[in-house]
């Protein structure tokens, strides 16, 4: 049914110090297809007590990869980012195996994965440091970066390939060594980037990719001392697990976690770019995004046409296999996740929320998109990440109550709003409590742009000039002449 060019990306090991290996054991976990239930392939289920023997290779490897110069390990990222594109088919397919997303959307996601390693290979080559006039005559002040040594990264399933570049291409970059634990649903993904980045000549044990039980592989992770950062992107519940796992040995902590986001329609917007903006925000990856529109917030008097332009369009989305051509929205992660969406639009008609589209059941992994009117600040969907293709449309009436709806949340990752007046376009980017706004716009995410939350969707920034900075720390150095 389906075929790989390159049979060889498809890994069912781990890599471990440039070796590919099994579990000491021989356990293995599998890989499922959303589509159909089908295994994909199977990969190793690590006893934790492999891993500190993964944290002592990172740490020879960190020392001689630090030692190598900015433009040798600039020259790397860059081969790697090549193979990404040469080999961008294949990690699409295997990417739709086992995540799900359509195809297109697979392959989407490859190149913006991999545009993060061509712009942290590019990075290497300028993290500068500074050189400060002294108080005194007989002194001279310089200020090193220099890599933060042994980091880990902990990734999520919805952007299996994404997730990883945007934590090891700056960290490599700085001369930093990663040991990567992804989702137990999407490994197969990280491996085969593991994969290329050994084709492209990164020295063993300068990235390595384990696999197996998570939160006994977290706490070893987070227990040591050797593993001086962590990088994770998943849940807000998880992130303050690890956060706290974090505190004896006080870790620098890059987290990335769950949203809320409003999406804001005024009524001097255009109607038609808000509902494009919206579909595109709130259903890509069938709405299993930390940046998906959760909740829309319409103005009184547009309310009306924008619910029934986008009902009209979500009818439209075409669900089925992420292979099959011309999918919109392919099977939903797993069966747990059809269960949050089911009781979300529960709960909502309890409380006198219309749903105008969609919001069945289709089989399998399969959810007909939905949309939800009459939705209000007591229901399930005001305060919960649903993390599926529902849109729940609320209203309101003034600029001040949008502001105030939009920020009465424990989170503050990414916020929309759509208007063409300029005045209100700067007061209401001005006062959303996020860390990205998208104005105008239902796609915000870029490699040369901060992406980070603010409140409780976590710390640091990721992509960017500033991302390399999660992976230095910055050395003074005080010289008496
Ligand atoms: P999601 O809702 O995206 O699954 P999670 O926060 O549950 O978010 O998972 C994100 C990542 O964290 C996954 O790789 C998962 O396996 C891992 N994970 C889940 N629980 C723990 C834990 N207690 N310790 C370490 N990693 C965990």
């Amino acid at each position: 049914m389906y075929s790989l060019k390159d049979p060889t990306l498809l890994k069912s090991l781990c890599l471990i110090n440039g070796q590919w290996v099994a579990a000491a054991d021989g356990q293995t976990l599998s890989v499922i297809n959303p589509a159909d239930g089908s295994e994909v392939a199977k990969v190793p289920n690590l006893a934790p007590s492999a891993i500190p023997a993964v944290i002592d290779a990172a740490a020879k490897a960190q020392k001689a990869w630090a030692a190598q110069s900015a433009k040798s390990r600039s020259a790397i990222l860059r081969r790697w980012f090549e193979l990404m594109l040469e080999h961008q088919d294949d990690l699409a397919l295997i990417m739709t195996l086992e995540q799900g997303k359509p195809l297109a959307e697979a392959k989407g996601e490859i190149g913006y994965a991999a545009s993060f390693i061509e712009w942290f290979a590019e990075e290497a080559k300028r993290i500068y440091g500074e050189t400060i006039p002294a108080p005194r005559t007989d002194q001279r002040l310089t200020v090193l970066r220099q890599p933060i040594g042994v980091t880990a990264a902990i990734t999520p399933w919805n952007f299996p390939a994404a997730m990883i570049t945007r934590k090891a291409a700056p960290a490599l970059a700085a001369g930093c060594a990663m040991i990567v634990r992804p989702a137990d649903l999407t490994p197969l993904s990280a491996l085969a980037l593991g994969e290329l980045a050994q084709r492209a000549g990164l020295p063993a044990g300068v990235l390595q990719i384990v696999t197996g039980p998570a939160k006994e592989i977290g706490q070893v992770l987070t227990d040591s001392e050797t593993v001086r950062k962590l990088s994770f992107t998943g849940s807000t519940q998880v992130g303050r697990l690890l956060m706290a796992q974090s505190a004896p040995t006080i870790k620098k902590l890059s987290l990335e976690l769950g949203g809320n986001a409003p999406f804001i329609v005024f009524d001097d917007a255009d109607l038609d770019k808000a509902v494009e903006g919206a579909m595109q925000s709130k259903f890509r990856n069938a709405g299993q995004t930390c940046v998906c529109a959760n909740r829309i917030l319409v103005q009184r008097s547009v309310y009306d046409a924008f619910a029934a332009k986008l009902a009209e369009k979500v009818k439209a989305l075409k669900v089925g296999s992420g292979l099959e051509a011309g999918t919109d929205i392919g099977p939903m992660i797993e069966a747990k996740a059809l269960d949050k969406i089911e009781e979300h639009i529960r709960d909502a008609l309890a409380k006198g929320a219309t749903l105008v589209q969609g919001g069945k059941r289709l089989g399998g992994l399969y959810f007909e998109p939905a949309v939800l009117t009459g939705v209000t600040a007591q229901m399930k969907v005001a305060k919960e990440e649903t993390f599926g293709p529902l849109a729940p449309l609320f209203v309101f009436d003034t600029e001040q109550e949008a502001v105030a709806m939009a920020n009465d949340t424990i989170f503050g990752l990414a916020a929309y709003f759509y208007t063409r007046d300029f005045g209100r376009s700067v007061r209401v980017a001005e006062q959303l409590e996020y860390g990205m706004v998208g104005h105008n716009t239902g796609l915000i995410s870029n490699e040369v742009a901060p992406f980070g939350g603010v409140k409780q969707s976590g710390l640091g920034r990721e992509g960017s000039r500033h991302g390399i900075d999660e992976y230095l720390e910055l050395k003074y150095i005080c010289s008496a002449l």
